[in-house]
This record gives C-alpha cells, structure tokens and sequence, in this order.
C-alpha cells in the first residue's frame, strides 16, 4: 500500500477551526493513498512564546529544560488533532518525539538526528490507524528531550519519510508553495513549479523560512520528493526534487533575513591562530557564525566581522569579549540593524555580470552594503535593516520580473 507523510506548520494549526480543516484534508488525502503518517508543529505562536517565557529565567541558549518546556508546544497540537480525525471518523493515534523513536545528540535546542525506530509508527499504521507525531522533538541518550532547531518539524517529517520509505512527503503551510520571493515581503513574487534540493537548501539558508535548510539536505542525501503546497487550498504546490543536468543560468530567487546581527572583532593582531582561538570559541559555545570576513586594515592588525542570529548574539558578544582579552585584540563591536538579501541560482559564479548587476541595482535605489559574500550558488550582500524589503523588491525586480 503506498505511504505519504503530511506535515502541518504552526499557523495550518493555530486555531480550533483550522485544525479543524486540517483534519479533513488528512482524510481526503487518507482515502486517496491508504496510509498516511502526520507530523504537527505547535499551534501558532506557541514556541515563540514558551520560548519567551524561558527568557524570564534563563540566559542560556542550549539548555536542557528549554526543550523541555517547548516540546510541550507540540505535545498539546498533536493530542488535539488525533481527537480531530477521530471525530472526522478516523482512527489515530498521538506520538511525541520519544514514541515515534527520533533518536538525536548534540546540544539542547539544536541536536542532530543520529537514528530512527518507526516501529510504533508501523504498528499504529497496520493497525489501520494514522499516526500523529509531535515534530521538531527527538530524544538523545539519556532519554532527554531534544529538539531539532528552529523550523525542525520539517525535518521530523523528511526523517520519518527516509525512514518508512514513504513515496512523498508533503509539507503543508501557509503560502501555495515555494515562491521567487516571501510573497509577503514581494508581492510580485512567483509561485514555482519545481526547484532543485541544491537551490532550495541555499534559498533556506538565505532565509527563506519556508523550508528549514536541515530538511532540504536530508531530503536530497535520502533521495525524498519534497511537495510544498497550502494546508487550505487545492492549488498547485512545488515540488523540490533532483533537477534534469543543464547549463542555462538562471537568477531563481531572491531571500532576505532580519533575524541576523553583526559582530566584529577589532584589532586583532596579525599573527597565526588568532581566527583559530575566536572561531573555536564560538563553538564550544554552540554559536554558529556565517559570512565571515576578515580584512587587513591597519599594519599589523585585522578586524574580522560577522553574522550571528539574533538569538546567539548575547553568547556571541559574551564570547568575544573574553577572547579580545585573550588575544589582546582592541574591542567588540555590534550591530543589531543589519539585514542580509540574497539571489540564488545555480551557475550564478560562472557570470561575472551578475554581480556587477545586483550591486549597480542596490546603489541605483541608495542602498548601501555593509557586507558581501559569494558562494556557488548565490550572493548575498549585508545592508541596513529598513532597507531589507526595498533591496528584496529591486532585485526581484531586476533579475526575476525583467528576466535579465
Ligand atoms: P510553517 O509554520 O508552516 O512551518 P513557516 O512560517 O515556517 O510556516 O514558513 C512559511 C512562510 O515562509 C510563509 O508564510 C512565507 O512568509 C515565508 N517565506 C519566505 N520565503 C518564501 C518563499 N520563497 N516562498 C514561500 N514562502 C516563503
Ligand atoms: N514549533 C517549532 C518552531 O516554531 C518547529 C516548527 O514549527 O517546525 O520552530
Ligand atoms: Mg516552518
């Protein structure tokens, strides 16, 4: 009998009378394919706000009881919605983290999937029934509840698919699918029909929320065909799969992120293993830092700066004076009023035109970049944060509506 995963977001659930409606598409969907396993975010805003709540007690980033206290999340949508099929006539069953076997390590709040046993999930399915599973929680070798970083029920969902070898995993949410842009950020965007796993993993880790960037990698090491579309509507989703070989460039998206700040060391003497000290710092710390850039500006010291999310940046301020210290460097500094805009596209190294263009159409509407960085498949410059959604609309426009 063929298998699919549905996964439902946050805000597909956020209500009673959504839920409601999610119920009866698990059965429209349920008589179609014959068994069917859902994995459930919490209701609305409800890790946001336990996570709040943690605030008011804990500094720490990766601690135990913060995932602890966010499971719950999960726990109280995944009870509701096993009682919405059962009304709609179904039988299911709810499942946290624990019970559906996601096994995870490494740090609290961020840990890595390292083995799954689906054998409660087989037996509820022969049992005729739908399992429902608790996404973004595991559990590591103590027993603990782990959670698997923001935006993580997508990548509970493409585990369970791997792991059952189901024919597809659908991820349900509040837009038709993934889009050129955040359609609610650049009204002009355009909906997709399909994207590669490569170009939508680098469009996730720009910042397009859409899909955590984790699930996409998973999805394309396990060969699963990812389907994006609205928990609401019957309009054409987007498929993420593995794309037919071809050379014709293409600007395919544009993705921006708020959610970042900028740090920079000042002053760090020009000597070998000073990035080394900074950087390893960092991680013992479970800080992770992306666009790193170090310049050599005056004699024999450096400033190397970059970007950490908001979230870590207290532990990476924390971190970086007790390393300035250290290695004599002259300060810290931030910036919390900084946003990054990307375009993605695959072969996007291979024109040298196109850099040229995205830098000539952010200074033609007066913006200014703070940072630049390149990788294989995309460019993406640090600006002021008021000037994010202007910089995402202009390079839509440039490259996507126009076509050049
Ligand atoms: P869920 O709660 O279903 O997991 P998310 O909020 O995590 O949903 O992701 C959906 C959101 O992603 C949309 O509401 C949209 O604003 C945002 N988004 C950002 N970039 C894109 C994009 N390129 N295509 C579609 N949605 C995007
Ligand atoms: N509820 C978790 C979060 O808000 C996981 C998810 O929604 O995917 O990050
Ligand atoms: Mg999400």
């Amino acid at each position: 009998m063929r298998l699919q995963v549905m996964k439902f977001g946050g805000s597909s659930v956020a209500t009673p009378e959504r839920m409601a409606l999610v119920a009866s598409k698990i059965k429209k969907f349920h008589q179609e394919v014959g068994r069917t396993v859902v994995v459930v975010s919490a209701m609305g805003d409800t890790t946001d706000r336990l996570l709040q709540l943690a605030r008011e007690f804990c500094t720490a980033s990766r601690h135990r009881e913060i995932d602890q206290l966010v499971a719950t999340g999960e726990q109280q949508s995944t009870a509701l919605l096993a009682m919405a099929l059962e009304r709609e006539g179904l039988k299911a069953q709810s499942l946290s983290g624990a019970l559906v076997g996601i096994k995870a390590r490494g740090p609290y709040t961020d840990g890595r999937i390292n083995g799954i046993d689906p054998k409660n999930v087989i037996n509820i399915l022969e049992d005729g029934a739908i399992p429902v599973v608790a996404g973004f929680q595991a559990v590591n070798e103590k027993g603990d509840i782990v959670t698997l970083g923001r935006g993580g029920s997508d990548l509970s969902a493409v585990a369970l698919a791997a792991a059952l070898d189901a024919e597809k995993c659908c991820i349900f949410t509040d837009v038709a699918g993934i889009y050129t842009a955040d359609p609610r950020m650049v009204p002009a965007a355009r909906k997709l029909e399909k994207i590669s796993y490569e170009e939508c993993m680098e469009m996730a880790s720009m910042g397009a929320k859409v899909m955590q960037a984790r699930s996409v990698e998973l999805a394309e090491r396990y060969d699963v065909p990812v389907y994006v579309a609205s928990s609401f509507s019957e309009e054409r989703g987007t498929w993420i799969v593995r794309e037919d070989v071809k050379e014709n460039f293409l600007v395919k998206a544009v993705a921006s992120d708020t959610n970042v700040a900028k740090v920079a060391l000042l002053g760090v003497p020009d000597v070998p293993g000073m990035a080394a000290e900074v950087f390893q710092a960092l991680s013992s710390g479970g800080v992770s830092a992306e666009m790193i850039i170090q310049s050599v500006m005056r004699g024999q010291i450096n400033d190397i700066a970059f970007l950490v999310k908001k979230e870590s940046l207290g532990d990476a301020i924390d971190i970086c004076r007790d390393i300035a210290r250290k290695i004599k460097a002259q300060g810290v500094a931030f910036d919390t009023e900084i946003g990054k805009v990307s375009i993605i596209g695959a072969g996007i190294t291979s024109h040298p035109e196109v850099p040229a263009r995205m830098f000539a159409a952010l200074a033609s509407e007066g913006i200014n970049l703070d940072m630049i960085s390149s990788t294989a498949l995309s460019i993406t410059c640090v600006v002021g944060a008021k000037d994010v959604e202007k910089a995402a609309k202009t390079l839509h426009k440039v490259f996507i509506e126009e076509g050049k």
